[in-house]
């Protein structure tokens, strides 16, 4: 069937050691999985659990590079965060069996507006122009689990022109892996194609254009974006 318009294009994420490339259906983001980094934001980590938003499929930036300062912010903030991309899914996944949708993982950024953030909040709004602007979600390629593994543990960092900013490990998730995809389809129909970004740990910050910004997750390889 013809369509009216340009058929709307599907992000592609290259695959480590592969010339295939992952397609991408959505993507969930996990607000306040680090303890540490719900303390920064002023919250309480045992009184206050995780919970989820979510970003368009289309403003991923496969494997980095030059990412466009936003419009309408004056103080953009990285996130490094351990993402998740699914082979399966389903509803209801137990925990036990949660790792069984995995494909693979990445090393993301969670792009975050903390300005518009913060009015939002305040005004009890949605977070979509916080979270889910254009190229808001730089992710390396993706390692599959059948080469890596699943790793429940490991560094996780970030460094802004050569100065570490954030340092983490993934054992300090609040929700582990299989407990934030058990926990999201108690609420959605989890399918193939689905990222999740789960979370980042302390040391959030402001970034200029012209900042470079280096990340990266043992045993997953690093990530770099340059601020246009
Ligand atoms: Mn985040």
């Amino acid at each position: 069937m013809e369509s009216v318009i340009p058929v709307p294009t599907v992000s592609l994420i290259p695959v480590m050691g592969s010339a295939a490339v992952f397609p991408v259906r959505r993507i969930y983001c996990v607000g306040r999985n680090y303890a540490d980094h719900a303390r920064e934001m002023g919250m309480d980590p045992e009184r206050e659990p995780p919970f989820f938003f979510g970003k368009p499929q289309d403003v991923v930036v496969p494997g980095g590079g030059p990412v466009h300062y936003p419009p309408a912010t004056a103080n953009l903030h990285h996130e490094v965060e351990l993402v998740v991309a699914l082979a399966r899914g389903g509803r209801d996944i137990p925990v036990s069996r949660a790792l069984d949708c995995v494909f693979g993982y990445a090393v993301g950024i969670d792009l975050t507006r903390r300005d518009l953030q913060a009015k939002a909040k305040d005004k009890g709004q949605p977070w979509d122009t916080a979270k889910g602007f254009d190229e808001s979600a730089p992710i390396s390629a993706i390692t599959p689990a059948n080469l890596l593994g699943h790793p429940g543990q490991g560094a996780i960092w970030l460094a802004v022109n050569g100065v570490e900013k954030q340092r983490g490990d993934l054992a300090d998730m609040i929700w582990s892996v299989p407990e934030v995809l058990a926990h999201i389809s108690g609420f959605v129909a989890l399918a193939p194609g689905d990222l999740i970004y789960t979370g980042t740990p302390a040391g959030v910050g402001p970034l200029v254009r012209g900042d470079q910004v280096r990340c990266g997750i043992q045993g997953l390889g690093e990530l770099a974006i340059t601020l246009v």
